[in-house]
């Protein structure tokens, strides 16, 4: 590691040059100038440094001619990558990304959790290593890595706490693992809250507030919240899988009380009903075969189960009046009808000011939300000011 030092002169203030910069949009030095109210001199030596690291680059311009060099100036998407990794409960899934999040490579593994994080983040930096030399570049271009992981994790270590489907992950110091074998800074969130970012990016990037709910093996909710993930002191705001449903009182659920939402509502719930019933389900996979075959004992246990989601979030909603809800994750693959039952409890116990412009989807991005937003948290750390200032201070890059 290169020691960290102050800033030099010649460098103070590109940080928060590039910050302006990363709206993408061309400026020339004259318009920066007045923007930060400095000389274009001083913007000059700011733009050299940013260059030098390859996070701005001169926009090639239409009108110029002659051969003059450009004379505008704009963040570089392109020079370095970022690393998404979605670890969900069955499966591996790792996207190299530019800074802009546009994918280069990925793959896909199928690769049990349970298997422990030597063996699962041994093969992240395994395939870490065949995407980029896919895309032909090496861990030098590799400025951050983002990792969601089915469980809660305590934001500000990067290690899974308790988490109830990872045996072995408990404390485990993702970041330092990793981090070593891939030569980066490693962020890791909960998939929910991952997956929210994800959404955001790839389907409502104007949205300030939306909540992203996860309904599949357990329920989770990730909460954007004037614009910013909303983590709470703990890092478990919006798990919402084991707020109590009245409904519910006699369910036991896996947490040890009695009544959670998760208990009624998830996948592997509305199976075992299923089950109860006769039918062959094992899974919320199952649910969502017998829901597609038009099965219609599946579709009135999808429906309630739509409802029992809906209970709980109607009063997220007077606590957080969210623009958007999207619903992801397996049950959201039913269609209309697990939304619907969402959608006939929420508009009728909400007052009609919170609802009035709430619009309730649909998951958009699917599978690739994981991805994408891990890939996201990544960009986000990478380009913050404090970041860059590192990068100009170390002189990485150049
Ligand atoms: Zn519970």
């Amino acid at each position: 590691m290169v020691e960290i030092r102050k800033t030099a002169p010649a460098s103070a203030g590109a940080s928060e040059l590039f910050q302006l910069l990363r709206d993408g949009q061309p400026r020339t030095r004259s318009e920066l100038a007045d923007l930060m109210g400095v000389a274009r001199s001083t913007i000059a030596l700011r733009l050299d440094a940013l260059m030098g690291l390859g996070l701005v680059a001169p926009v090639e311009d239409a009108v110029s001619t002659g051969g003059r060099p450009s004379s505008r100036f704009a963040m570089s998407t392109g020079a370095q990558v970022v690393l998404g990794v979605d670890i969900g409960a069955s499966h591996l899934r790792v996207g190299l990304t530019d800074l802009g999040g546009g994918c280069l490579a990925d793959a896909l593994r199928d690769l049990p959790v349970s298997n422990g994080p030597e063996a699962v983040l041994d093969t992240v930096a395994e395939l870490a290593a065949e995407l980029l030399e896919q895309a032909g570049r090496s861990t030098r271009d590799l400025l951050a890595v983002g990792v969601g992981v089915p469980g809660p994790v305590e934001h500000s270590t990067g290690r899974p706490i308790n988490p109830p489907i990872m045996p072995g992950w408990h404390g485990f110091d993702v970041p330092g693992y990793l981090g070593e074998k891939l030569g980066a800074p490693v962020l890791v969130d909960n998939d929910v809250n991952v997956m929210s970012v994800g959404e955001r990016e790839a389907a409502w990037p104007d949205v300030e507030n939306l909540i992203f709910v996860k309904v599949a093996t357990g329920i989770g909710a990730g909460i954007i919240c004037n614009g910013e993930l909303l983590r709470g002191a703990d890092g478990v705001a919006g798990d919402i899988g084991h707020i109590r449903v009245p409904r519910g009182e006699d369910k036991l659920c896996r947490c040890g009380n009695y009544g959670c939402l998760e208990a009624l509502a998830s996948g592997v719930a509305v199976a075992a009903k299923l089950r109860e019933a006769g039918l062959d389900a094992r899974d919320g996979r199952d649910v969502v075969a017998l829901v597609n075959s038009g099965d219609q004992q599946a579709v009135h246990a999808v429906r309630q189960a739509g409802r029992d989601v809906g209970e709980v979030l109607s009063a997220c909603l007077s606590m957080m009046n969210p623009a958007v809800i999207v619903i992801g994750g397996s049950m959201a693959l039913t269609g209309e009808h697990f939304i619907a039952g969402v959608r006939e409890v929420v508009y009728s116990r909400t007052m009609p000011l919170a609802t009035q412009h709430l619009r309730i989807v649909q998951s958009a991005s699917g599978l690739d939300a994981g991805m994408l937003g891990a890939s996201m948290l990544a960009i986000h750390h990478a380009l913050s000011v404090e970041s860059v200032d590192r990068m100009l201070a170390a002189g990485a890059g150049v």
